[in-house]
C-alpha cells in the first residue's frame, strides 16, 4: 500500500473520493502523479453493503447537520454520502450528456427576470470528446456499441402511456451499469437495490472502479476517516498544506503542491468559505463574491399511478427507463428548459411517509396495500441559476468537526413552477392514459440529490470563481472539480458532465505540472 509522508510537498492533494475526486486522482495517478486522496467517509467491506436501502441509508449517508431555507427541506436539504465512493455508492447511474444549447443557457432562453444565467465559457464541441471517454471509461449502456438494459413492468407502463401521449422518444437509458460483464466486473442481475450500493459491483461506483484502478499505480494513497477541516496558503497566495481530523480525533496537516476539490457542492463550498486568511477575507477563490451563490438542484417530482394491474415497481434495475421527448427548449410550453421522465421504485417506507404527507388511516393504507399496482416515475427538469439561491455558513452554529453548519437556502424560480406544473400533468396522463384509477404528485418532499454552481467557471474573474479548467481565478494551485463549477444544468442528471469535467481537468493539471506553470 503506498504512503506518502505528511510533509511531501510534491504531492496533488485529492479531497473527496466520488465521482469527481476519484476520477481526477485516478487520471493523475495513471500519468504517474503522486496523489493523496482525504476521504471523510470509511471504506465499506463486501459484507458491509447489502441489499437494504436503510440500513445502507445508515451506512453511507452524510448526516452531519446542516440547515435547509426556503424551499430546500429544513433538515435534511442536500442527499449526498460519506463513504470511500462518495454518493456513487448511492446513485442511480443516469449518464446523459447535457445538449449543446443547455451550455449556451443565456445566449439560448435570453434574459429572465431574477436569474443570473450565463453560457458556459466553452461550447459543446469542446465537452464531446470527454463525453466519449467518460462513456467509454463508465460502460454507459446505450453509448459505445455498449447494450442496453432491459426494462421492467415499471418501464412498461412508463413506455405504453407515453406511446399514447405520442411520445416516441423512449428507451431503457443511458445507464453506468454494466449490461455485460466488463473490465472484472459482472452484469446487472436486476436485483433492484441501486441505491443500496449494488453489492455485486455491476453498478459504477468509484469503490469498484476508479479507486482500485489508482491504487494499483503506486502513485495513490486513500486516507479514509479524514476529514479536510482547513487549506493553508503561504504569502504569495499559493496553497502549501491542508489540515484534517483524523478517525482518532487528531488534527495533522499535509504538505502538497496543488491542491483539488471534489466534497460534492456543500462541502467543497463550506471548506473555501470556511478558510478566510488576511490575504482571502471572504474565504479562498471568492474574490467575485460569487462562492457559494448561483446554487442549483434540478425541478425534481415524483408521480405515482395506481394501475389497474399489478406492476411490482420495486424489481429491477431502479431508473431503466427514459422519456426525452420533452427534454428540448420550447418556448411555446411556457418556460425555458427541458424535461425527463423517469422510472423510480419508491420503497413502501418512503410512500408511507411521502406520498401523502400527513394522511392517516385508510387513506393512505388504502393505496399502500395495493403496491404491487403502483408505477412511479420522476420528473426532472432544468433549474435557473439565481444569485440568492446559496450555500452560506451559520454563524454561531459547529458540528461534530467544530466547523460552522452550512445554510442551504433554495427558493423556486417562477420558470421552476411552469416545468414542474406542465411536467406533473404530462406524467399523470401517461398513467391515466393506460386507466389509472388515482395518480399522486410528491412534491417539495425530496432533498435535493443533484447540487451544482456554487464556484461556476468563467472567463470573467469579476463574475465566476474558476477559470474553464476549474482552476481558481485567484490562486493558481486551486482547483475545483465537482459540480460547483457548473454555470447552468440543463435538465439532465450531472454526473456523466462532472466525470467528463473532471477528466479534462486532470489532463491540463498533468500539463501544467509537467511545465512548472503550478
Ligand atoms: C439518491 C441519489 C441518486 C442519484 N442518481 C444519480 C443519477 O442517476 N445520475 C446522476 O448523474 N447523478 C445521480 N446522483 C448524483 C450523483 O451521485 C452526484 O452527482 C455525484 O456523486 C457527485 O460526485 P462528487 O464527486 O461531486 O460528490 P460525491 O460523489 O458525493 O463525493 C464527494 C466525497 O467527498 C467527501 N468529502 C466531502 N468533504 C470532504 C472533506 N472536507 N474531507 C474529506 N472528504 C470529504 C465525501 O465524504 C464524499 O465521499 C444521485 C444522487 C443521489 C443522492
Ligand atoms: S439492479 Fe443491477 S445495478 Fe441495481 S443493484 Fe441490482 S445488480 Fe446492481
Amino acid at each position: 500500500m503506498t504512503k506518502f509522508s505528511r510533509d511531501n510537498s510534491s504531492v496533488v492533494v485529492v479531497i473527496g473520493s466520488g465521482a469527481s475526486g476519484a476520477v481526477v486522482a485516478n487520471s493523475l495517478a495513471q500519468r504517474g502523479i503522486d496523489v493523496v486522496c482525504f476521504e471523510a467517509g470509511r471504506r465499506l467491506l463486501p459484507q458491509d453493503i447489502v441489499n437494504d436501502e436503510s440500513k445502507m441509508f445508515g451506512r453511507f449517508t452524510w448526516l452531519d447537520e446542516r440547515i435547509g431555507s426556503g424551499n430546500a427541506l429544513a433538515n435534511f436539504p442536500v442527499w449526498n454520502c460519506k463513504t470511500v465512493g462518495g454518493t456513487t455508492m448511492h446513485w442511480t447511474a443516469t449518464s446523459l450528456r447535457m445538449q449543446p444549447h443547455e451550455l449556451q443557457a443565456r445566449s439560448t432562453y435570453g434574459e429572465i427576470e431574477n436569474t443570473n444565467l450565463v453560457d458556459w465559457p466553452f461550447d459543446y464541441a469542446e465537452l464531446e470528446p470527454w463525453y466519449e471517454n467518460a462513456e467509454s471509461r463508465m460502460g454507459v449502456t446505450g453509448t459505445h456499441g455498449i447494450a442496453r438494459l432491459p426494462g421492467n413492468n415499471n418501464y412498461k407502463v412508463l413506455e405504453a402511456g407515453a406511446r399514447k401521449l405520442g411520445y416516441s422518444q423512449i428507451n431503457t437509458n443511458n445507464l453506468a451499469i454494466n449490461s455485460k460483464q466488463r473490465e472484472g466486473r459482472p452484469a446487472c442481475l436486476q436485483l433492484g437495490f441501486c441505491t443500496s450500493g449494488c453489492v455485486i459491483g455491476a453498478k459504477w461506483s468509484t469503490l469498484y472502479t476508479e479507486i482500485p484502478q489508482a491504487e494499483a499505480t503506486g502513485h495513490f494513497e486513500l486516507r479514509t476517516e479524514s476529514m479536510v477541516v482547513g487549506v493553508r496558503h503561504n504569502t504569495k497566495g499559493k496553497i502549501v498544506a491542508v489540515d484534517y481530523l483524523g478517525a482518532d480525533g487528531q488534527i495533522r496537516s499535509q504538505s502538497l503542491r496543488v491542491l483539488i476539490v471534489g466534497g460534492n457542492v456543500v462541502e467543497t463550498t463550506r471548506l473555501l468559505l470556511n478558510s478566510p486568511s488576511r490575504m482571502f477575507p471572504e474565504g479562498l477563490a471568492n474574490s467575485s463574491g460569487m462562492l457559494g451563490k448561483n446554487y442549483m438542484r434540478h425541478v425534481l417530482a415524483g408521480v405515482v399511478g395506481l394501475m389497474p394491474g399489478q406492476v411490482n415497481l420495486h424489481r429491477g434495475t431502479h431508473q431503466a427507463g427514459l422519456v426525452m421527448d420533452e427534454r428540448g427548449h420550447d418556448p411555446q410550453r411556457g418556460f425555458a428548459g427541458g424535461i425527463l421522465f423517469l422510472t423510480v421504485p419508491f420503497a413502501p417506507d418512503t410512500l408511507a411517509r411521502l406520498l401523502l404527507p400527513g394522511a392517516w388511516g385508510d387513506r393512505i393504507t388504502s393505496v399502500l396495500e395495493r403496491y404491487d399496482h403502483l408505477a412511479a416515475m420522476l420528473v426532472h427538469g432544468e433549474d435557473m441559476a439565481q444569485e440568492s439561491n446559496m450555500i452560506s455558513l451559520h454563524p454561531s452554529r459547529k458540528d461534530r468537526y467544530g466547523l460552522p453548519v452550512p445554510i442551504i437556502h433554495y427558493e423556486d424560480h417562477p420558470n421552476s413552477k411552469r416545468i414542474l406544473s406542465y411536467a406533473l400533468d404530462r406524467g399523470r396522463k401517461i398513467y391515466e392514459s393506460l386507466g389509472a384509477e388515482q395518480t399522486f404528485a410528491m412534491v417539495d418532499v425530496f432533498p435535493a440529490t443533484h447540487n451544482m454552481g456554487t464556484a461556476r467557471m468563467g472567463t470573467d474573474a469579476s463574475i465566476s470563481v474558476c477559470n474553464p479548467r476549474g482552476q481558481a481565478h485567484d490562486i493558481e494551485n486551486l482547483f475545483i472539480c465537482d459540480g460547483s463549477v457548473f454555470p447552468s444544468v440543463g435538465c439532465e442528471n450531472p454526473t456523466l458532465t462532472i466525470v467528463a469535467l473532471a477528466l479534462r481537468q486532470a489532463e491540463y493539471v498533468a500539463g501544467q505540472m509537467a511545465i512548472n506553470a503550478i
